[in-house]
């Protein structure tokens, strides 16, 4: 064993998470399973995968996909994805002609139900400037080639209405079903900020 193998001391966020975690418990304001069930919530039932699993099938089934751009709240919700705060949900599509991009230039406005927690450089404040002011700029920092011609939207996600993309599936999959399709689908080409690669 290593002196790598001890873990060091908790974060002053940990301990104040532990403090407050406590006091609530021992003032009987929430029960621990209150917590394990919102813990688990966002480990294992919220996460991109669900995001996944509405662009796979929006993929290979038309009405479907034409449902999802009509009312995406409602869309999602069919697949047993509820929006956690009420929020609404309204999902753009990519295209040849159209790239999207998702941002909150406010705080971190997110879709939880479909892509679960926001990635930590979604809640940066370069990006959140950076998006709005310069989205080439951003596109070409991930890697993500836009075509000059292609028309770049740039949608601002708040507490009420938050933004998903739809991505252009790629290219070579016409022999993959909707779970094969699902997963090559990334977070991050829901956010906009990259598209979905071809298996090789
Ligand atoms: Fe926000």
């Amino acid at each position: 064993m290593s002196s790598n193998d001890i873990p060091g001391p908790d974060s002053e966020t940990a301990l104040r998470v532990k403090a407050l975690e406590s006091l609530l418990l021992e003032k009987g304001l929430i029960e621990t399973s209150a917590i394990d069930e919102l813990i688990d919530m966002f480990e294992n039932r919220l996460g991109p995968w669900n995001g996944a699993k509405v662009v796979a099938r929006a993929w290979t089934d038309p009405d479907y996909k034409d449902r999802l751009l009509q009312n995406g709240t409602a869309a999602i919700a069919e697949m047993g994805f509820e929006a956690v705060q009420g929020e609404e949900m309204v999902v753009v599509e990519n295209t040849a002609e159209v790239h999207n991009l998702v941002v909150c230039t406010l705080c971190s406005c997110f879709p939880w139900a479909t892509l679960g927690l926001p990635p930590v450089w979604y809640k940066s404040a370069p990006f959140r400037a950076r998006a709005a002011r310069d989205p080439r700029g951003v596109l070409d920092e991930f890697g993500t080639q836009i075509g000059a011609d292609t028309e770049l939207r740039v949608w601002d996600s708040n507490a009420e209405v938050r933004y998903m993309v739809l991505p252009e599936r790629p290219v070579r999959t016409e022999g993959l079903n909707a779970e094969a399709l699902a997963e090559l689908v990334t977070r991050d080409s829901m956010i906009g900020v990259s598209k979905v690669a071809s298996p090789d």
